[in-house]
């Protein structure tokens, strides 16, 4: 059977939401709350989806523990993105964090307590009093399940809202009219196979991470990318797209995370001499230096002979100090894993770790209110109807690094600001606008390009390719050398995916098409990345070539940093892999701009 326009089914909703983590369930909450009929898509169960594997924290400057204002947090999450974070939306996200922290409480959030009843918090990398002073308690924490509990809340206040939730559904593409108006999405019910126009005043895309570009990662499955695989294909850049985050402490050989939460709770890094080499290169915040700088520096230990085992390729964390008790309480998921993946027992011996691919920064850039925007070379234009928030969407408040706890946060703020803002506009929108006659023939030929393939490659032979190619190309330590033989790479397997064939035909679950539907979008998302990358010509947070680093006296800070030439956010085209470059905003709200520095912790 081939897909034809006698099978589509179209259904209408004020507003459609691809995605139902953290980010699409915050905004689904204001929006069904102020009596939109909503419908949130998802490809697996809401509460399976990423952020019910965040472990350590949701960042606000409440103060429970310690000193602290969101002026410091501002100023953190400006220096710990290294200058590349818009300085507006950083204000904006740093100033709501308490406000929307505390909501969450109301909404039923488990947080845990202190003694007196004020909400849990630990320290976290980068985060601190006083203008990097001293490390702070910022991030509140549910023991080291905090995103679990989150999600849940989110979910159960959304059930009571009444959001109408489509399980095991598939967006594929966005609708656009003939002013460029996006007014819905194609989708399938992977159940049935069925194939559905979603028809809407406002799409919101919220469709998480695209870790599985890579081979060793901390991200889930369904993380592939696919809102910016649909931005991308719909004419739309992706933004800052070189920057992906390591974290240091991915289990070694299975790549599942210990969070940052552990070294928030006292546990250190440790090199095969027994000395805790952060020390030397973070004086101040040591163990607790932000993500880019703590993975660099495992990498030089590891490089320069240090690493722990008998392949010298791994780094130690030692949490045995803090005491089962602790353990026990505050990092009980990071004790199991430890048992599952490594078969260590973290109360007793030091666990093996290697930074692994963990969150990008990048993604569908859009101002505050979540609004999707293009760059006309003077300005932002915005494309009307359309909304991205998350991990998908780049605002951008992580800039060339993001700081831990604050992904949490983002989806939060700006899960919230898009609803208010979708809430105004479908509002004042009238009727629906019709969707013109060829809405689905783009997804049609992609569906039926598959449907018809008789001979050709295995999905997952070509994706298993294309993630030891960006394992390879595009990791902790790049040159250029790397980045412009890995462009060439990535190009070749651009081609592979064209001739990507599917044996098994059926309808009813068929989990082949949805891997080679996804495919279609990790390609565009490595394809953004790696030219991206191979044409920024300096470092800047996770984005470290050695041809650019400074030969100076400390060669494991990233001085390369080119602020003359380089200040400036990167935009991808799907189109010839045209790039483009938009000015970062460095003028925040209401505050005094924090000009650029050296970084050092
Ligand atoms: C292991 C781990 C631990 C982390 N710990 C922390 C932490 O402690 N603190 C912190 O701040 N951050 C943490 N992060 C980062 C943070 O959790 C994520 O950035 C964030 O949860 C992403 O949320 P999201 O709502 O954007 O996307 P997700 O939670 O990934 O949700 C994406 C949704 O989109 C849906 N979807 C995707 N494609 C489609 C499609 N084509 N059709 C329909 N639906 C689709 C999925 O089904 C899912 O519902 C962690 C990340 C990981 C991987």
């Amino acid at each position: 059977m081939s897909y034809t326009k006698a099978n589509i089914t179209k259904r209408k909703f004020d507003v459609v939401i691809v995605g139902a983590g953290g980010a699409g369930l915050r905004a689904a909450l204001e929006l069904s709350r102020s009596g939109l009929n909503v419908a949130c898509l998802t490809k697996v169960f809401p509460t399976r989806s990423h952020t019910v594997a965040a472990q350590g924290g949701v960042s606000a400057s409440l103060g429970n523990m310690s000193e602290d204002n969101w002026h410091y947090h501002f100023y953190d999450t400006v220096k710990g993105g290294d200058w590349l974070g818009d300085q507006d939306a950083i204000e904006f996200m740093c100033r709501e964090a308490p406000n929307v922290v505390i909501e969450l409480e109301h909404f039923g959030m488990p947080f845990d307590r202190n003694p007196d009843g004020t909400i849990y918090q630990r320290p976290f990398g980068g985060h601190t009093s006083n203008y990097g002073e001293k490390p702070v308690q910022r991030a509140c924490a549910a023991a080291d399940r905090t995103g679990h509990a989150m999600l849940h809340t989110l979910y159960q206040q959304n059930v009571r809202t009444k959001t109408n939730f489509f399980v095991e559904w598939m967006a594929l593409d966005l609708i656009r009219n003939t002013q460029g108006d996006v007014i819905g999405v194609t989708a399938l019910e992977l159940e049935t196979g069925d194939f559905y126009e979603l028809h809407a005043k406002a799409v919101l895309l919220a469709t998480g991470g695209a870790g599985r570009i890579f081979a060793a990662t901390t991200n889930a499955y369904i993380n592939t990318g696919d809102g910016l695989g649909m931005a991308s294909r719909a004419g739309i850049p992706l933004q800052d797209m070189e920057f992906w985050q390591f974290h240091p402490t991915g289990v070694f050989g299975a790549g599942v995370l210990l969070t940052e939460g552990c070294r928030g709770e006292g546990a250190i890094l440790l090199n095969s001499e027994g000395e805790r080499f952060m020390e030397r290169y973070a004086p101040t915040l040591k163990d607790l230096a932000p993500r880019d700088f703590v993975s660099r520096s495992m990498d030089q230990e590891i490089k320069e002979g240090r690493g722990c085992g008998p392949n010298k390729d791994h780094i130690l964390l030692k949490l045995d100090h803090l005491g089962a008790e602790t353990i026990h309480k505050r990092l009980p998921s990071v004790e199991e894993i430890g048992h599952n993946f490594a078969n260590v027992d973290i109360t007793k011996e030091p666990i093996g770790v290697v930074p692994t691919i963990h969150y990008m920064m990048g993604g569908i850039p859009t101002n505050i209110h979540g609004q999707v925007v293009v760059w006309d070379g003077q300005q932002n234009q915005v494309v009307s109807g359309l909304y991205a928030v998350g991990e998908c969407s780049a605002v951008s408040v992580h800039g060339a690094n993001r700081l831990g706890t604050n992904s949490l946060l983002d989806l939060l703020v700006f899960g919230k600001s898009a609803g208010k803002h979708i809430t105004e506009y479908v509002r004042g929108y009238g009727e629906h606008h019709d969707a013109p006659a060829d809405a689905s023939d783009y997804s049609l030929s992609r569906l039926n390009k598959l449907q018809d393939s008789t001979d050709g490659l295995y999905s997952q032979d070509v994706a298993g390719k294309l993630r030891t190619t960006m394992q390879t190309h595009a990791g902790v330590f790049r040159t250029q050398k790397m980045l412009d033989e890995g462009v060439e790479m990535v190009k070749g397997i651009a081609e592979e995916v064209e001739h990507i064939a599917l044996k098994d035909k059926s309808l009813v679950w068929n989990t082949a098409r949805m891997e080679a539907l996804e495919v279609e979008n990790l390609i565009e998302v490595a394809r953004a990345t790696i030219a991206s990358a191979a044409a920024r010509k300096e470092c800047r947070g996770a984005h470290m070539v050695y041809d650019y680093e400074h030969p100076a006296d400390h060669p494991q800070f990233p001085l390369g940093r080119n602020d003359e030439e380089w200040l400036k956010h990167t935009l991808w085209y799907r189109d010839g892999d045209r790039l483009d470059y938009k000015p970062v905003n460095l003028k925040p709200l209401s505050v005094d701009s924090i000009p650029p520095k050296v970084r050092t912790f």
